[in-house]
Protein backbone atom coordinates (compact mmCIF):
# COMPACT_ATOMS: atom_id res chain seq x y z
CA UNK A 1 0.00 0.00 0.00
CA UNK A 2 1.54 3.01 -1.08
CA UNK A 3 1.62 6.58 0.76
CA UNK A 4 2.25 9.70 -0.71
CA UNK A 5 4.30 12.35 1.38
CA UNK A 6 3.43 15.73 0.18
CA UNK A 7 6.08 18.07 0.93
CA UNK A 8 9.01 19.19 -0.70
CA UNK A 9 11.00 20.37 2.14
CA UNK A 10 13.81 18.25 2.77
CA UNK A 11 14.21 19.06 6.53
CA UNK A 12 10.87 17.87 6.90
CA UNK A 13 10.69 15.06 4.99
CA UNK A 14 14.61 13.73 7.25
CA UNK A 15 12.04 14.12 10.29
CA UNK A 16 9.30 12.52 9.23
CA UNK A 17 11.06 9.54 7.91
CA UNK A 18 12.47 9.01 11.17
CA UNK A 19 9.56 9.87 13.01
CA UNK A 20 7.21 7.60 11.23
CA UNK A 21 9.88 4.84 10.83
CA UNK A 22 8.44 2.63 13.20
CA UNK A 23 5.10 3.08 11.78
CA UNK A 24 5.02 2.21 8.39
CA UNK A 25 4.68 -1.62 8.65
CA UNK A 26 3.01 -2.54 5.35
CA UNK A 27 2.78 0.85 3.78
CA UNK A 28 5.34 2.08 1.09
CA UNK A 29 6.07 5.95 2.05
CA UNK A 30 6.79 8.01 -1.51
CA UNK A 31 7.94 11.05 -2.14
CA UNK A 32 6.04 13.83 -4.20
CA UNK A 33 7.53 15.86 -6.77
CA UNK A 34 4.29 16.84 -8.38
CA UNK A 35 2.94 20.75 -8.53
CA UNK A 36 2.38 22.81 -5.15
CA UNK A 37 -0.93 23.96 -4.23
CA UNK A 38 -0.75 27.46 -3.11
CA UNK A 39 -0.93 27.72 0.24
CA UNK A 40 -4.31 29.90 0.91
CA UNK A 41 -6.14 28.70 3.68
CA UNK A 42 -6.01 30.89 7.14
CA UNK A 43 -4.82 28.10 9.38
CA UNK A 44 -2.30 25.00 9.84
CA UNK A 45 -4.94 22.80 9.35
CA UNK A 46 -6.95 24.18 6.07
CA UNK A 47 -3.19 24.41 4.72
CA UNK A 48 -2.06 21.21 5.80
CA UNK A 49 -5.17 19.71 3.77
CA UNK A 50 -4.82 21.60 1.02
CA UNK A 51 -1.05 19.81 0.32
CA UNK A 52 -2.71 16.64 1.27
CA UNK A 53 -5.48 16.91 -1.41
CA UNK A 54 -3.26 18.17 -4.10
CA UNK A 55 -0.97 15.41 -4.05
CA UNK A 56 -3.37 12.90 -3.65
CA UNK A 57 -5.19 14.59 -6.64
CA UNK A 58 -2.08 14.31 -8.50
CA UNK A 59 -1.17 10.48 -8.01
CA UNK A 60 -4.72 8.90 -6.97
CA UNK A 61 -2.83 8.07 -4.10
CA UNK A 62 -3.52 8.28 -0.28
CA UNK A 63 -1.58 11.33 0.36
CA UNK A 64 -0.05 12.70 3.79
CA UNK A 65 1.25 16.42 4.50
CA UNK A 66 1.88 18.82 6.83
CA UNK A 67 1.74 22.63 7.68
CA UNK A 68 3.70 23.99 11.09
CA UNK A 69 4.98 26.90 12.07
CA UNK A 70 5.94 28.91 15.15
CA UNK A 71 3.13 30.96 17.10
CA UNK A 72 4.41 34.12 19.78
CA UNK A 73 2.24 34.89 22.35
CA UNK A 74 3.73 38.49 22.45
CA UNK A 75 3.07 38.87 18.62
CA UNK A 76 -0.59 37.83 18.66
CA UNK A 77 0.64 34.12 17.03
CA UNK A 78 2.42 35.81 14.73
CA UNK A 79 4.01 34.21 12.36
CA UNK A 80 2.16 31.26 12.56
CA UNK A 81 0.73 30.05 9.32
CA UNK A 82 3.36 32.95 7.65
CA UNK A 83 6.24 31.40 9.57
CA UNK A 84 8.08 29.76 6.25
CA UNK A 85 7.82 33.17 4.69
CA UNK A 86 7.90 35.82 7.36
CA UNK A 87 10.95 37.58 6.23
CA UNK A 88 9.37 37.54 2.76
CA UNK A 89 12.92 35.95 1.64
CA UNK A 90 11.85 31.82 2.57
CA UNK A 91 15.49 32.26 4.28
CA UNK A 92 15.54 30.58 7.60
CA UNK A 93 18.42 32.84 8.82
CA UNK A 94 16.21 36.19 7.76
CA UNK A 95 13.35 34.28 9.46
CA UNK A 96 14.87 34.12 12.91
CA UNK A 97 16.61 37.34 12.23
CA UNK A 98 13.44 39.21 11.94
CA UNK A 99 11.64 37.58 15.05
CA UNK A 100 14.17 38.01 17.08
CA UNK A 101 14.18 41.61 16.33
CA UNK A 102 10.42 42.22 16.48
CA UNK A 103 10.98 39.98 20.02
CA UNK A 104 13.89 43.07 20.76
CA UNK A 105 13.07 43.99 24.74
CA UNK A 106 10.15 41.83 25.10
CA UNK A 107 10.29 39.87 28.23
CA UNK A 108 7.88 37.52 28.16
CA UNK A 109 9.03 35.03 25.01
CA UNK A 110 6.46 31.94 25.15
CA UNK A 111 5.81 30.01 22.00
CA UNK A 112 4.95 27.34 20.18
CA UNK A 113 5.20 25.51 17.54
CA UNK A 114 2.30 23.91 15.72
CA UNK A 115 1.88 21.30 13.56
CA UNK A 116 -1.03 20.12 11.72
CA UNK A 117 -0.73 16.21 9.88
CA UNK A 118 -3.28 16.04 7.13
CA UNK A 119 -4.37 12.10 5.68
CA UNK A 120 -6.27 12.51 2.28
CA UNK A 121 -7.38 9.25 0.66
CA UNK A 122 -9.02 9.26 -2.57
CA UNK A 123 -12.80 7.87 -3.44
CA UNK A 124 -11.55 4.35 -4.14
CA UNK A 125 -11.54 3.82 -8.34
CA UNK A 126 -15.02 2.72 -9.41
CA UNK A 127 -16.46 3.54 -7.40
CA UNK A 128 -18.49 6.58 -8.95
CA UNK A 129 -21.56 5.24 -10.65
CA UNK A 130 -24.81 6.68 -11.74
CA UNK A 131 -26.37 4.00 -9.22
CA UNK A 132 -23.38 3.84 -7.01
CA UNK A 133 -24.37 4.86 -3.07
CA UNK A 134 -22.96 8.66 -2.65
CA UNK A 135 -20.88 7.29 0.05
CA UNK A 136 -18.89 4.63 -1.85
CA UNK A 137 -17.63 7.76 -4.05
CA UNK A 138 -16.31 9.65 -1.45
CA UNK A 139 -12.78 9.87 -0.21
CA UNK A 140 -11.35 10.62 3.46
CA UNK A 141 -9.93 13.62 5.27
CA UNK A 142 -8.39 13.72 8.72
CA UNK A 143 -6.28 16.43 10.19
CA UNK A 144 -4.56 16.04 13.62
CA UNK A 145 -2.35 18.97 15.41
CA UNK A 146 0.39 18.47 17.70
CA UNK A 147 2.00 21.04 19.68
CA UNK A 148 5.18 21.93 21.07
CA UNK A 149 5.59 24.72 23.88
CA UNK A 150 8.20 26.79 24.29
CA UNK A 151 10.39 30.03 24.56
CA UNK A 152 12.30 32.29 21.94
CA UNK A 153 15.53 33.13 23.23
CA UNK A 154 17.17 36.28 22.88
CA UNK A 155 19.81 35.07 20.12
CA UNK A 156 20.08 31.96 18.32
CA UNK A 157 22.43 28.48 19.38
CA UNK A 158 23.08 24.93 18.21
CA UNK A 159 23.53 24.07 14.36
CA UNK A 160 20.52 21.14 14.34
CA UNK A 161 16.97 21.21 13.13
CA UNK A 162 16.26 23.91 11.09
CA UNK A 163 14.18 27.14 10.42
CA UNK A 164 13.17 28.38 14.11
CA UNK A 165 14.69 25.97 16.04
CA UNK A 166 18.48 27.45 16.98
CA UNK A 167 16.27 30.40 18.56
CA UNK A 168 13.41 28.14 20.11
CA UNK A 169 13.89 26.82 23.93
CA UNK A 170 11.54 23.64 24.30
CA UNK A 171 9.69 23.45 28.12
CA UNK A 172 11.50 21.78 30.44
CA UNK A 173 15.25 22.10 28.39
CA UNK A 174 18.11 23.76 29.07
CA UNK A 175 19.08 23.96 25.62
CA UNK A 176 17.54 24.97 22.04
CA UNK A 177 15.78 22.89 20.09
CA UNK A 178 19.02 22.81 17.71
CA UNK A 179 20.99 21.21 20.53
CA UNK A 180 19.00 18.34 20.22
CA UNK A 181 19.95 15.19 19.08
CA UNK A 182 17.35 14.88 16.07
CA UNK A 183 16.49 11.56 18.14
CA UNK A 184 15.28 14.00 21.34
CA UNK A 185 13.65 16.22 18.82
CA UNK A 186 11.64 13.83 17.22
CA UNK A 187 10.38 11.99 20.30
CA UNK A 188 8.63 15.33 21.29
CA UNK A 189 8.14 17.66 18.95
CA UNK A 190 5.14 19.22 17.40
CA UNK A 191 5.26 16.96 14.67
CA UNK A 192 6.02 14.02 16.14
CA UNK A 193 2.88 14.19 18.60
CA UNK A 194 0.42 15.65 15.21
CA UNK A 195 1.78 12.95 13.08
CA UNK A 196 1.84 9.72 16.28
CA UNK A 197 -1.79 10.94 16.50
CA UNK A 198 -2.64 10.73 13.03
CA UNK A 199 -0.72 7.16 12.12
CA UNK A 200 -3.55 5.10 13.90
CA UNK A 201 -5.86 6.78 11.70
CA UNK A 202 -3.75 6.21 8.55
CA UNK A 203 -2.98 2.41 9.38
CA UNK A 204 -7.36 2.05 10.08
CA UNK A 205 -7.67 3.73 6.56
CA UNK A 206 -5.48 1.90 4.44
CA UNK A 207 -4.75 -1.54 6.04
CA UNK A 208 -8.35 -1.84 8.13
CA UNK A 209 -6.29 -1.80 11.29
CA UNK A 210 -7.96 -0.97 14.49
CA UNK A 211 -6.17 1.11 16.77
CA UNK A 212 -5.53 -0.14 19.86
P1 LIG B 1 5.53 25.09 5.84
O1 LIG B 1 6.52 24.32 5.02
O2 LIG B 1 4.65 25.98 5.03
O3 LIG B 1 4.76 24.20 6.76
O4 LIG B 1 6.40 26.10 6.71
C1 LIG B 1 6.88 25.72 7.95
C2 LIG B 1 7.90 26.75 8.44
O5 LIG B 1 7.75 26.82 9.87
C3 LIG B 1 9.33 26.31 8.18
O6 LIG B 1 9.86 26.94 7.04
C4 LIG B 1 10.05 26.74 9.44
O7 LIG B 1 10.45 28.06 9.29
C5 LIG B 1 8.99 26.67 10.51
N1 LIG B 1 9.03 25.36 11.19
C6 LIG B 1 8.11 24.35 11.11
N2 LIG B 1 8.50 23.31 11.85
C7 LIG B 1 9.66 23.65 12.40
C8 LIG B 1 10.56 22.96 13.26
O8 LIG B 1 10.38 21.78 13.62
N3 LIG B 1 11.67 23.63 13.62
C9 LIG B 1 11.92 24.90 13.22
N4 LIG B 1 11.13 25.59 12.40
C10 LIG B 1 10.00 24.96 11.98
Amino acid sequence: MKLVLATHNAHKVEELRRILASRLDGIELVGYDGPEPVEDGDSFEANALIKARAASEHTGLPAIADDSGIAVDALDGAPGIHSARYAGTRSDEDNRALLLSNLEGVEERSARFVCAAALVVPPPVGAVGPDGPPEAAEGFEHVETGVWPGTVLLSAAGDGGFGYDPIFRPAGSAVSAAELTPDQKNAVSHRAVAFGALMPVVRERLLGEQAS
